[in-house]
């Protein structure tokens, strides 16, 4: 599997930059994971023809992992009234907000399924399972696993160990590090560099990539606060560049 990523930032994008998003290729299959603001556009630099989408899955609905679906639909409706694309494209998705969910479906651009923990889903031959989140509002981890390669993204979430088990045995886990250990307190929703670092040696990891970056954080600070706990491969995702698993 490959992994691209087409926005590494938020709950707002740098300069220039996207908000969460990420291309899942392996052979002919194309997974878009999350699509926030931003995202459509470096999409079609990969993936310019929609009929070879296959699947698009949607950590949570707040607006930086989803608010390009609004216009994402715009794109799909035009190519079917246009005859270029035959079906709805079919999303994995959690069903809360309601009134956020309600708003994605415009006319039949998208083929809505809603998961929960628990659901497993084939896409091809790929099996993905997901893992509720510790996050205001519903949210999901994810685990895509083919043959005996495992790749999971945290989606957004405090640390809570719970997590641990559902990342284990990863090959490639991308995970949150949306601040720095300083900033932990209970009205942060997301994860220190350390706590990503602290969770990944939990599962007994190798791969680290950090993503969901706050453009205020200085990059280095954030690897830096990283490599003091997790002595192996770390990485920070950086938009247009892959990682294969
Ligand atoms: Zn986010
Ligand atoms: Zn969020």
């Amino acid at each position: 599997m490959k992994l691209t990523v087409l926005g590494c930032y938020g709950p707002y994008p740098k300069a220039g930059g996207a908000c969460s998003g990420y291309l899942l290729q392996d052979n002919d299959t194309k997974i878009l994971i999350d699509c926030g603001n931003g995202v459509l556009g470096k999409l079609f630099q990969y993936c310019n023809d929609l009929n070879k989408l296959d699947a698009i899955f949607i950590s949570h609905l707040h607006p930086d992992h989803m608010s390009d679906l609004m216009i994402l639909r715009y794109a799909i409706n035009i190519k079917q009234m246009m005859g270029k694309l035959a079906n709805p494209i079919p999303i994995y998705l959690p069903a809360s907000p309601k009134e956020d969910y309600d708003r994605i479906q415009y006319n039949s651009a998208f083929a809505r399924n809603i998961i929960h923990e628990g659901t497993e889903i084939i896409i091809k031959d790929i099996k993905v399972s997901f893992k509720k989140t510790n996050h205001p509002i519903e949210c999901y981890a994810m685990a895509f696993e083919k043959n005996n390669k495992k790749f999971v993204y945290s989606g957004d979430t405090r640390y809570f160990d719970g997590l641990v088990d559902f990342v284990k045995g990863s090959n490639l886990f991308l995970c949150e590090a949306n601040v720095l250990q300083e900033h932990i307190n209970e009205n942060v929703p997301h994860m220190s560099a350390r706590q990503a670092a602290e969770l990944t040696m939990k599962a007994g990891l190798q791969r680290l990539v950090l993503t969901h970056f706050l453009p205020d954080i200085q990059p280095h600070a954030v690897s830096n606060e990283a490599k003091e706990v997790f002595p192996y491969i770390l990485e920070m995702a950086e938009e247009g560049k892959c990682y294969f698993i």
